[in-house]
């Protein structure tokens, strides 16, 4: 199955290893190039000169850019992707995107007998590296059926959510859940750190009960207490996310107080932190506000 790989970010690029590894014809392409030529070097993968000259012959076609605009921006022009697509090719779109932006590409790429998914992923670089994920699919179900293989090169689950938009949908409430645990997690724990509680007992605690999460399970335990802070997934990233999940509980009418409060908390945090930090670095903002360190 021939596929090109347009993307090789944090995520992008370990998921088109994932999918190199598994021996199909790939082609991929980078806005900044000299990444695209070092992983085509790397890999035995061609590299596409534009988006056009990357899916030229592909059947299957992945994007992972930051936000559902960046691929609207990539359709048109004589080397955007529809001048280079061929008829019965499908894009699948593993961007965790907006459903409205993901419906209107859908749009345009259907007079040109290109399909379309919604395709966000969940489960972080790791996830990537060890082909793990779990993909939430927007779109018709056949259209999956026939893109699964590739799929399944990165991917330990996948689900159909329903009709296009709704894996972006499903995926904008989970960046939510994710984005609300974390801070959470973190007001708690400074709370309990100035009350003379050692932070990885409470978490012992806490693991074992019903406040837990995977803020309290996994990053807060890795990568806060260890002071390591790797920066894997962006916190811009996740801002974006949350942005997305409070318009949808607005535009469902759908009151949504934390959501939206969380949603503010990180726009703060974006602006004050920059856009290379990593999603959980806003616990250190928690801390500065504290005056304590989880640790
Ligand atoms: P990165 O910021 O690491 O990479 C973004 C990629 O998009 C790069 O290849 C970048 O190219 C490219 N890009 C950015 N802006 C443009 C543009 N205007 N035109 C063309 N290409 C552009 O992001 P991630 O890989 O971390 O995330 C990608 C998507 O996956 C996001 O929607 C994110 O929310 C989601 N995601 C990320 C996870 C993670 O753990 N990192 C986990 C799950 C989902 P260049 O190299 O030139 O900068």
């Amino acid at each position: 199955m021939k596929t090109a790989f347009l993307g090789l970010g944090a995520i992008g690029r370990p998921m088109a290893s994932r999918i190199a590894a598994a021996g199909l014809p790939l082609t991929v392409w980078n806005r900044t190039s000299e990444r695209a030529a070092a992983f085509a070097q790397q890999t035995g993968a061609r590299h596409g000169q534009s988006p056009a000259d990357a899916v030229r012959d592909a059947e299957v076609i992945i994007t992972c850019f930051p936000e559902s605009h960046h691929v609207q921006a990539l359709l048109d022009g004589p080397d955007g992707l529809i001048a280079g697509m061929t008829r019965g090719a499908t894009l699948v779109d593993c961007t965790s995107g907006d459903p409205a932006t993901s419906r209107a590409i859908a749009a345009a790429l259907s007079p040109h007998g290109v399909g379309f998914l919604d395709a966000p992923v969940s489960g972080g670089v790791t996830g990537a590296e060890k082909g793990t994920l779990t993909v939430m699919v927007g779109g018709d179900p056949e259209v999956l059926d026939g893109v699964r293989p590739v799929l399944e090169t990165f991917a330990k689950l996948i689900i159909r959510c329903g009709d296009i938009g709704a894996g972006d949908s499903v995926k904008a409430v989970n960046q939510a859940f994710l984005a609300i645990h974390l801070l959470a997690a973190a007001e708690g724990l400074a709370t309990l750190v100035k009350e003379g509680v050692d932070p990885k007992l409470a978490l012992d605690v806490i693991n074992a009960s019903s406040g837990r999460s995977n803020s309290s399970m996994n990053l807060i335990p890795e990568r806060v207490l260890t002071r390591a802070f790797p920066r894997t997934f962006r916190l811009a990233l996740l801002e974006k996310d949350i942005g997305i999940a409070a318009g949808l509980a607005r535009d469902n009418r759908v009151p949504a107080p934390v959501t939206l409060l969380t949603a503010d908390l990180f726009r703060v945090a974006r602006g004050e932190l920059g856009e290379f930090a990593d999603h959980v670095e806003i616990v250190k903002m928690v801390e500065q506000w504290a005056g304590v360190e989880i640790a």
